[in-house]
């Protein structure tokens, strides 16, 4: 696996239609993000695979530790040039003259104008990335109800394979053998009770972010056909956050899964 030595490398590969079907706005801004580990190169759908193959795992293994510094240090930067009482009428949050506060999974998260944050929960990576490009992102699209897949969001079908393994399985095979204790952990996560949508066995709704929300739909085993667990995002989360950092909350919400679920004593078989 190489990683790509600069921008435009990863840029030449491309057909430079600026089509957008990646989700990114451009060509280039889609090269930046496979430079930053952020996203697959294959989430351009007419990429020359053979041209590409040398970075196609790139992503997958993600960025380095001294990109994601610098990923996190041009968020922050961006965070300095961002109008946070703008931001707030776009995210859902508020604005106290100082800082810009957000819910994240129903606590507050806030950020002022210097980028520093602040908040009551720890300061995880996987909330810190999402939390930061939704305040610089996010469209302000209000949540529509329609509930949509991973790969059915701009560029995550490329994805969804990796997404399923890693956030889908991963709290399915919780589910599969600890349902009343998977079922208290979202909770934890402010789950709200959805009634038996798609005949789901549970259904639960979790407010990740003001205008993101998340739905989770476990199936038990039943006479004969396989468990199954699929998470939901509503349609307005391309606008609204995009699918790299949707992955990043779904990833980090399964690890936090596991490591509670291992903390009560449960043994997560990864087989
Ligand atoms: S899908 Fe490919 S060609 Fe289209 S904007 Fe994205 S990178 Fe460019």
């Amino acid at each position: 696996m190489a990683r790509p030595e600069n921008v435009m490398q990863v840029f030449s590969l491309l057909d430079k239609s600026n089509c957008r079907k990646c989700g990114e706005k451009t060509c280039l801004a889609f090269a930046g993000a496979v430079y930053q580990g952020r996203r697959p190169v294959t989430d351009c759908p007419t990429i020359d695979h053979d041209r590409a193959r040398p970075f196609i795992e790139t992503a997958v293994a993600g960025p380095p530790e001294d990109d994601q510094d610098a990923f996190l240090k041009d968020l922050v930067d961006r965070i300095t040039r961002c109008d946070l009482r703008q931001a707030a009428a776009r995210t859902g949050g508020r604005f106290d003259g100082e800082k810009l506060t957000v819910k994240v999974l129903g606590k507050d998260f806030s950020v002022d104008s210097s980028g520093k944050l602040y908040s009551d929960i720890h300061m995880i990576p996987w909330v810190v990335v999402p939390f930061l490009e939704y305040v610089l992102n996010a469209k302000g699209q209000p949540v529509s109800g329609d509930w949509v897949s991973f790969r059915e969001l701009a560029g995550g079908k490329a994805r969804y394979p990796l997404f399923q393994k890693r956030c889908e399985e991963g709290m399915q095979r919780i589910a599969d053998v600890y349902t009343d204790l998977f079922d208290d952990l979202t909770h934890l996560f402010q789950a709200r009770q959805v009634e038996s949508l798609f005949d789901a066995d549970i259904s639960v709704i979790l407010p990740v972010l003001p205008l993101v929300p998340l739905m989770i739909c476990y199936w038990k085993a039943d006479e004969g056909i396989g468990s199954s667990l699929n998470i939901f995002f509503d349609r307005s989360v391309d606008a609204n956050l995009g699918n790299a950092s949707a992955f990043t909350l779904g990833a980090g919400l399964t690890q936090m899964f596991e490591k509670l679920a291992i903390r009560h004593g449960c043994v997560i078989d990864h087989t």
